[in-house]
């Protein structure tokens, strides 16, 4: 604002142009508030200020085809809307945008067009996608354990040295799986078997 207010005191004598287009070269000035602007400070009918409002309801009621965006809202109603009546329709829609034909949830049953309109609502934007819960599965390691037995000793992890007839052994991944698929396990190896997972504990060493 205060940029524009200094351009228009050092370019327009401290008034605002006179024309759409110095107008719209202002900071922050688009074509809707430049023809407004236009109507009420210099009284000129040169276009017809197209807000968010105008541009949709012109739609539903199929005064305008697929626009593309306000500015195209605007081409095709001046071309044949007549100009005595640019001025009227921005204040005209724009209140019954506000109050009766909203974006969402237009009250067509209060709406006085609401045996006449074509509700065209093909060219708006779909309500916001359902988003659409994703919920990552999460992997739940479930660890079986088994109670120790009177006699037994922990269950074995992964890569526990395991002393079977005196001989250290590491127990690899691999090794662990063989123990799990094959029955004729070592006879000091005997199998749990869980809900979702077998482990395997070995019996305490008898002296
Ligand atoms: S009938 Fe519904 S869609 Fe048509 S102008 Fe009225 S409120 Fe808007």
């Amino acid at each position: 604002m205060i940029k524009v207010a200094q351009i228009c005191i050092d370019k327009y004598d401290g008034d605002i142009p006179d024309n759409i287009d110095d107008l719209v070269s202002l900071p922050g000035i688009g074509p809707k508030m430049g023809y407004l602007a236009l109507q009420c400070a210099w009284k000129k009918n040169e276009g017809i200020g197209i807000d968010t409002h105008v541009h949709r309801i012109c739609q539903r009621l199929n005064w305008t085809h697929k626009p593309k965006n306000p500015e195209d809202t605007r081409k095709q109603l001046e071309s044949w809307l007549p100009k005595d009546r640019w001025r009227e329709v921005n204040k005209m829609l724009v209140g019954f945008g506000q109050q009766i034909c909203p974006a969402r949830n237009p009250k067509c049953s209060e709406c006085l067009n609401d045996e006449i309109c074509p509700k065209n609502f093909s060219n708006e934007k779909k309500s916001p996608a359902k988003r659409v819960k994703i919920t990552k599965k999460k992997e739940i390691k479930t660890e079986i354990k088994a109670e120790p037995q009177d006699g037994a000793l922990e269950p074995l992890t992964g890569n526990e040295q395991v002393t079977s007839g005196g001989a250290p052994e590491v127990r690899t991944p691999e090794i662990k799986k063989e123990y799990d698929a094959d029955e004729e396990v070592p006879a000091k190896i005997s199998k749990v078997s869980g809900p979702s997972k077998m482990t395997t504990r070995r019996q305490k060493k008898e002296p």
